[in-house]
């Protein structure tokens, strides 16, 4: 189901490092630590909020949530699934994010969005902005055109703090926030 995220490099929680008592985190060759509640609103190093993401996916999840509050998020989500998720842009422009991340990954001088893919997202689809092109590869990037379910999943997995989770109520595109139950 997630094969290209798993492609794209978002690194799971089974895949943890072990990590001796008094050292740091250190990610994982390749990938970047992303802490799902941040620092400065008092989250810590524990594994519960710690994902590694590959730069790429980090850029992505910055450039669309930068360090937006959770209602933010999933209110920034809801708009943007209903404007990338459930249209042909994705598909139309995902040939081109592809291109872009395997050449970002074989040499990281080339720019992740580059202005040549982004005009050529632009003549593709019906988005006429290039800030807008960067958002869609954004999204592209993270959640491909998965359903809103497996992008929620994704979100409460790897991206949002660990004790609150996003969910809908059936048949809606509404996003909600709830406490997780441990
Ligand atoms: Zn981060």
């Amino acid at each position: 189901m997630f094969d290209f995220l798993k492609n794209g490099g978002i690194l799971w929680k089974d895949k943890h490092q072990p990590r001796r008592k008094g050292v740091g985190i250190s990610a994982p060759t390749g990938y970047t630590i992303h802490h799902r509640k941040r620092r400065e609103d008092g989250g810590d190093d524990s594994d519960r909020n710690i994902s590694f993401v590959s730069a790429e996916h980090h850029q992505a999840w910055n450039l669309l949530f930068d360090r937006y509050p959770n209602e933010k998020v999933a209110f920034k989500l809801e708009k943007y699934w209903k404007k990338f998720g459930e249209g042909k842009a994705v598909l139309m422009a995902r040939q081109i994010v592809l291109n872009l991340l395997e050449s970002h990954q074989k040499s990281r001088r080339n720019k992740l969005f580059n202005s040549k893919s982004l005009r050529q997202v632009i003549n593709l689809t019906n988005i006429n902005s290039k800030s807008e092109a960067k958002k869609l590869c954004a999204w592209i990037l993270l959640f491909d055109n998965l359903s809103l379910d497996e992008i929620l999943e994704i979100c409460n997995k790897v991206w949002l703090d660990p004790d609150i989770e996003f969910f809908t109520k059936s048949k809606t595109a509404k996003i909600s926030i709830r406490k997780k139950k441990n």
